[in-house]
């Protein structure tokens, strides 16, 4: 997608700071962090929002969690506990149109909402 900031991270188009990439999914840290660790894993593939995921993505989104549970663990935020967020549309607080997952931890998380 040529307007998509995070196409264009995936493509090395906008720096960032990667932690992870390989054949599905590129992790790297938020530029406004929440938490001590707030990385986000994106697919390289560009998907808009959760609502257009179809059953062939099962695969590619369980591998998002599993990534997330590797970075937690290298992280050394997998005892103490961390949160995983998938945000779609406007009133779930959606700003980037490219799907991702917010791997949030190292601090005490209050309760959503
Ligand atoms: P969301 O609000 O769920 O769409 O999350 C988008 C996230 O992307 C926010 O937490 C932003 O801080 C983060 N973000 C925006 N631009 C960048 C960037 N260039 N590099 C890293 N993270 C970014």
């Amino acid at each position: 997608m040529e307007n998509c900031l995070f196409c264009k991270i995936v493509s090395r188009d906008i720096p960032a700071d990667i932690i992870h990439e390989d054949d599905q999914v590129i992790a790297f840290r938020d530029v406004n962090p929440q938490a001590p660790v707030h990385v986000l894993i994106v697919p390289h593939r560009h998907i808009s929002t959760v609502n257009d995921l179809t059953d062939k993505d099962q695969s590619l989104t369980g591998h998002m969690i599993l990534t997330a549970g590797q970075i937690a663990l290298q992280s050394g935020i997998d005892d103490s506990g961390y949160r995983l967020i998938m945000n779609c549309n406007q009133e779930g607080g959606q700003t980037v149109f490219h799907i991702h997952l917010h791997l949030l931890g190292g601090r005490q998380l209050t309760h959503l909402g």
